[in-house]
Formats: structure tokens, sequence, C-alpha cells
């Protein structure tokens, strides 16, 4: 049996609306999601043993039951239980370069890869819309993952609608090293002081989306126009996390005044990022931020857009 190495990118959110509650106790989203070129690498090697066994350096990332590529793992052999006895069991390392519980998707990329890289192990013939009905029994971003590149996103994030995709711009990300955001908390402390404006009718919050869907923004994504898109970017969540976390505001601010097309924060944060129309653009805005705010726990990367989901980086017998 083959060992495989994938390639799972991060996402940034261009746009993140939060409509209402859902009966399942998620929030009804309307998002539109981009994959960039920051990745982790993840390698699957098959294991004589039935067990899934994780490898992580980083000390942010679980290496138990809780950590989602784990649990990829886990429901790969669930649903296919004679094929997990026939084949054996699975090590997952993960060599983790994105950020960890900064608004990226960096768990659910990870668990993104293993679906995938297992569907090709096991050579189980799962198309990717199959996929992704496995990805969203463990987490609203990972069907996202699997395809990438630029989607709109609704229901609680599962449902995708893909659209041109955008892959000349690139990013400037900054994220404050020992600053993590729980998503769970920035929700519900959104639930809290937004509940009142919650739309619930059925109808109006298919019109929240269908608004999305012919609005500005997606236009300006189609036409390719960097200016418009970086005017246009919205994050509900900012609402939430800018106020709690004023350092998040303040780096906020800065990236603002330092150029770009535009700042925002991504999903519920802590990560901040300026679209650019260059790498070179980028470098610049990174290297001027570097020189305002002299914090050594503040850490930066510059990335491009991407048009790619997970990919199979390289196959070993
Ligand atoms: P999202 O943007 O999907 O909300 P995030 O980027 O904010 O996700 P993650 O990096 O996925 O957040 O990490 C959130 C938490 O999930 C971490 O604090 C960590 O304990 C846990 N976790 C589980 N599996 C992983 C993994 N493979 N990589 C990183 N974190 C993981």
């Amino acid at each position: 049996m083959h060992s495989y190495s994938l390639i799972a990118p991060a996402k940034i959110n261009l746009y993140l609306e939060i409509v209402g509650d859902r009966p399942d106790g998620y929030h009804e989203l309307v998002m539109i999601l981009q994959s960039i070129d920051l990745v982790d690498r993840v390698d699957l090697v098959p294991i004589d043993t039935q067990e899934i066994r994780i490898y992580c350096q980083h000390p942010q990332v679980p290496l138990d039951g809780s950590n989602l590529a784990y649990r990829a793992a886990q429901l790969m052999s669930q649903t296919y239980p004679d094929t997990f006895a026939n084949y054996g069991g699975v090590a997952i390392t993960i060599h983790k370069n994105i950020p960890v519980a900064a608004g990226l998707a960096g768990g659910s990329t990870d668990a993104a890869a293993v679906l995938v890289g297992i569907n090709q192990m096991w050579k189980l013939g799962l198309t990717q819309p199959e996929l992704q009905v496995l990805a969203a029994k463990i987490g609203s971003d990972i069907p996202f993952c699997v395809s990438g590149g630029t989607a709109i996103a609704t229901g609680r994030g599962e449902k995708l609608d893909a659209i041109a995709a955008l892959s000349k711009l690139w990013v400037v990300l900054a994220k404050y090293q020992n600053l993590a955001v729980s998503t769970a908390w920035a929700y519900q402390t959104y639930r809290q002081q937004f509940a009142s404006s919650y739309i619930s009718d059925p109808e109006s919050v298919d019109s929240r989306a269908s608004k999305v869907h012919s609005g500005p923004l997606v236009d300006a994504i189609a036409h390719k126009n960097g200016e418009s898109i970086g005017k246009l970017l919205h994050n509900d969540l900012e609402k939430v996390v800018l106020p709690e976390f004023p350092q998040v505001d303040r780096l906020c601010e800065a990236m603002r005044s330092a150029g770009g097309l535009g700042t925002m924060m991504s999903g519920s944060g802590p990560t901040v990022f300026t679209l650019c129309e260059t790498e070179s653009q980028a470098q610049a805005i990174k290297q001027k931020l570097k020189e305002k705010i002299s914090d050594p726990d503040l850490e930066f990367w510059v990335a491009q857009l991407s048009g790619n989901g997970i990919q199979v980086g390289s196959t070993r017998s």
C-alpha cells in the first residue's frame, strides 16, 4: 500500500454574514471563502495495526481523538469498517505551518486532507461531492477545504457554490502568536449581543443568500476587480472580537493605514489580513508593519490566493 503526502491550504473569509439561528444550534451563515497558499503538509502512512496515530510537533495541536485529522480518519474507518479491517490503520503526521486557532481553518484543512488521502489509500473511489458529504459530518468548513478555490458557503458553511477562482491577488496576514480566539466563543457572544436582529423564516434566509450571490462583491470577484473586492470585505464577527481584543483592533487599524486594497479579520480571528494587488506590494506592507509595530509576538505571512483545495503532493510505495 502507498503512503501519501497531501498539501492542505488555509482559507480566509472575504465575507462573513451571520443571518440567524438554526434548529440544530448552529448559525445560518452566508460566507465567501477563499483558499490561500499558506499550507500544512499532511503525511499518511499505512500501519499494520487497526489504529489511528497522530504526530505533530506544534504544541497547540492535540494528539488525541479531538484532533480533527484523527476524527476524519475515524469517520472513514467507521463508514468503511470492512476496508479498515482489510487495509489496517494509518499514521498521520501534520507538518503545521498554518497558525492554530487563527480563523484560517487549519484543523479543518488537515481533516480534509485525511479524507482525500484515505480515499486514495483505500481505493474507495469516492467523488469530491461524496467526500464533502462525509466532511460536513465533522466540521462546517471541511467541505470547502476539500475543494478549495473561491466559493459562496451557506447553511452552517457546508453548502457550497463555487465561483470564478481568484488567484492573482496576494495577502499579508498578521497574528499575535500568543493570542487565540475560540470560534465557539465568538459565535456565542455574537448571539448574546445580536440575536434580536436574527432572521428566522426560511424564505428570508434564502433571500439573504441570493442577495450575496447577485451582489457587488461576487460581481467584483467575477471581474477580478481587486480594488472593489478590497472595499467590499465584510465580517460580522469583527463586531464582537475587536471590542474584546483591542490589540487586534489596533492591528487592523495599523494594517489599514499601511496601504493595500482592504483589511479585515479572517473568520473568528484573531488573524488579520490585507489584500494586495502584487507580491511586492504585500512584502512592502509587511516590512512597513514590522517597522511600525515592533512586537516579537506579532507574526506575519505573505501568501497568494489559490484556486486549489487539497492536493496530493506525492505518493510512495
Ligand atoms: P476555523 O477557522 O475553522 O474556525 P481555526 O483556524 O480558528 O478554525 P484551528 O486552527 O482549526 O482553528 O484550531 C482550533 C482548535 O482546534 C485548536 O485550538 C486545537 O485545539 C483544535 N484542533 C484540532 N485539530 C487540529 C488540527 N489538526 N490543527 C490545529 N488545531 C486543531
